[in-house]
């Protein structure tokens, strides 16, 4: 193996990482109304990931409202041990609630006294040894549908669990053979079907979403969002049109265009939207010859939900090279624009912009910047494409410096809309990207061909840090925003009781007045927050749930990530209950936040060289994925190997990475690494580790450093 500097192996690892945010999702419910509020005959249940097919996250409860939301309790907590991690929305119906964690695990919990009912584990290690943490080993949720709740797994298995009895109806694989990719996104379903697509758009993926019959499993249709060799034919006219606007031979390296997260079925004019990922590699000029729109990259497309045929798209981000993507959330209502009303699509996009579509033909409405980004001076409204800033075509020149970076000013955690207020509450953020183009041709090959190396910074003044942001969509301006310390925080929920809910990475949950801003309430959960909270009632009282467990894509080794001290699976991963007349106190746990307890590492000598050419392998291989770039653990999906007896084992070390004997508990195994190469990776660990052990509390952040 070339030997590369630990910097630019870092860099690279880093580059990888963010991109593959990866997963699906779509709706599902008993009954939807068409306003989207989802209501059951004796109690107000949370059916589909944002509650209702329009995504809004908006419950039509009030009893818990802006006067009295400050003397909300604690109903109950479950400790979940077992759990590494916690993202996903629940569904609560008829007073039992259901959600997904890590290794694609499902658990039902009673709502009313939160035990657990069941748990059904899918045992992905079974399936994909080798890449059961492609996706960090998330889960965001699920979809229900007449009885039966179903998952995504990573592995690729879109499966149907009886809701009574937590046992498996059916299976149905949904990945090509031979493609790495992962499931981290909750399904939708919706007339009697369920949608799923994937991620891994920096593996050489091409991306597709997939319809399949509730009942049967059977695929129903597929629609590819970039297209394939043009030799072996197009599957349709909209893959022949997509064709036109790629040059060179991107169907040898996947194109991307992975649809990880939204998916938004549109009751009301029978339309399915899909929120189309960024391109594979990042680097335009290998993907593409630096040339065309690259069609479906960066997209929301509308189909025929029946069908999966074609109907129309917008591109936010033609030519797309900075992993912006087009999967967030989208959320559909109405909306007086120019003196008539219009059906309207809205997104917060990574790229920074705030964009409202017509969601009958998809022709852009607007497009402001909600937050701050510096990649286009702004949207051109007649031709619907942005002006891109100097700074925005690094590859000319390079490096450069952008906001936001390939994280986004907003990912996968979830905005809510509130038609009450007419405001749209956004997990908000800010952080600069330097980017540059990959230093050579076999670099390229070698990096998964993401070939674009970006380096984080906190530059200017809420930099690395995030908000509770509410976006005035008919003014097109901010209305509040509630400033968080940490980057990376949890989706949004908003009420009829004008409250708004969010969890953050400080490991707060907190309540918001809807239209002041002003916090009315909040609990140290003490761990980190990323996932949505649901309301619903259980015998006509409103309950607010969440689950606390910092998790996905915090493990990069990044400060924003890292100076937030959570250990991994550290006591605090639970679900929490909430209402007015809760009583319960939250016990007091040992989080083990900031503590850093290096593990021995013997008396051999490190070889330097060896070392290095295990950083190589470590953050080629994906090790630094889930451990952290540098060895920096986050706290999220997987121990810090600073703190592994295996520092001082290596059979225990092999034993573990190459036989597999921890695959269970998440860690995967790596039989295509030889035996040098495992030295080399723990000579390289026990490199790092020494070199952490000269300072204690490593994880100590800048502004609490005592010593
Ligand atoms: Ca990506």
């Amino acid at each position: 193996m070339k030997e590369e500097s630990p910097m630019k192996n870092i860099l690279v690892f880093l580059s990888l990482i963010l991109l593959f945010v990866g997963g699906c999702h779509h709706d599902s419910g008993l009954d939807h109304s068409s306003d989207g509020n989802i209501q059951n005959a004796s109690e107000v249940n949370w059916l589909s990931y944002g509650n209702d097919y329009t995504e809004r996250r908006f419950s039509p409860l009030d009893q818990i409202n802006t006067s009295n939301a400050s003397s909300l309790g604690l109903d109950w907590a479950l400790d979940m041990p077992d759990a590494i991690q916690f993202v996903s929305t629940p569904l609560a119906i008829d007073g039992v609630l259901y959600f997904s964690g890590d290794r694609s695990i499902v658990r039902a919990v009673d709502a009313s006294t939160g035990e657990l009912l069941w748990t059904f584990n899918p045992e992905i290690h079974k399936q994909s040894p080798r890449t059961i943490a492609l996706g960090w080993n998330i889960n965001r949720g699920l979809a229900y549908l007449n009885g039966k709740l179903f998952i995504g797994a990573t592995d690729g298995r879109l499966i149907a669990i009886d809701q009574e009895t937590g046992n498996q109806v059916w299976a149905t694989e949904t990945f090509d053979p031979e493609e790495s990719k992962a499931i981290t996104g909750a399904p939708r379903a919706f007339k009697n079907q369920v949608v799923i697509g994937h991620g891994g758009a920096e593996y050489g993926t091409r991306g597709y979403v997939s319809a399949y019959d509730a009942e049967t499993g059977e695929q129903l249709w597929r629609f590819y969002t970039v297209p394939g060799n043009p030799a072996e034919g197009f599957e349709n006219s909209s893959m022949e049109m997509a064709a036109e606007t790629w040059f060179g031979e991107w169907w040898k390296m996947g194109g991307g265009g992975t649809v990880w997260d939204a998916i938004t079925y549109d009751k009301e004019l029978d339309q399915l939207y899909i929120g189309v990922g960024n391109g594979d590699p990042w680097d335009y000029d290998l993907r593409s010859d630096g040339k065309g729109d690259n069609l479906f990259l960066g997209s929301i497309v509308a189909l025929d939900p029946d069908t999966g045929k074609y109907l129309w798209h917008y591109q936010a981000t033609p030519g797309e090279r900075w992993d912006f993507k087009s999967t967030q959330d989208m959320i559909l209502t109405e909306l007086e624009i120019d003196g008539r009303p219009r059906k309207i699509l809205m997104q917060a996009h990574t790229n920074g912009h705030f964009y409202v579509l017509d969601r009958e033909d998809g022709v852009l409405l607007s497009a402001e910047k909600y937050a701050k980004s510096t990649w286009a001076d702004y949207i051109d409204l007649e031709t619907g494409k942005p002006v891109l800033s100097e700074e925005a075509k690094y590859r000319d020149g390079g490096p450069s410096l952008i906001w936001p970076s390939p994280f986004g000013s907003h990912n996968w955690q979830s905005m809510s809309y509130s038609p009450n207020t007419g405001l749209v509450y956004i997990p908000e953020m800010q952080l600069a990207g330097e980017y540059s183009v990959g230093p050579d041709p076999e670099f390229r090959d070698k990096f998964l061909r993401v070939n674009i190396l970006v380096d984080y910074k906190e530059v200017v003044e809420n930099d690395g840090t995030g908000s509770l942001l509410a976006w005035d969509p008919a003014e097109k301006k901010v209305a509040w925003q509630a400033r968080h310390s940490s980057f990376w925080n949890g989706g949004v929920l908003s009420t009829a009781g004008d409250v708004v809910f969010q969890g953050n990475g400080e490991g707060y949950f907190q309540a918001y007045n809807a239209l002041s801003g002003e916090l009315l309430w909040e609990v140290d959960a003490q761990r980190g927050i990323n996932a949505a909270p649901v309301s619903y009632t259980v015998n006509g009282k409103q309950h607010i749930a969440i689950l606390v467990g910092w998790g996905g894509l915090s493990s990069f080794g990044l400060p924003v990530f890292s100076r937030m001290g959570w250990k991994y699976k550290a006591p605090g991963i639970r679900l929490l209950s909430f209402s007015l007349s809760g009583k319960e106190k939250l016990p007091q746990i040992d989080n083990r936040r900031f503590q850093f307890n290096p593990a021995p590492t013997g008396d051999q000598k490190i070889d330097e060289n060896i070392a290095t050419q295990g950083n190589a392998i470590y953050h080629t291989a994906g090790c630094g994925v889930c451990h952290g770039g540098g060895v920096n653990g986050a706290g999220s999906g997987a121990p810090d190997l600073r703190e592994s007896l295996s520092n001082n084992n290596y059979e225990y070390f092999r034993a573990v990475v190459s036989d597999g004997i921890l695959l269970s508990s998440g860690m995967p195994q790596f039989t295509d690494l030889t035996e040098n190469e495992l030295l080399a990776v723990h000579q390289y660990i026990r490199q790092q580790t020494r070199a952490a052990s000269e300072h204690t509390r490593v994880f100590m952040p800048d502004y609490l450093d005592t010593q």
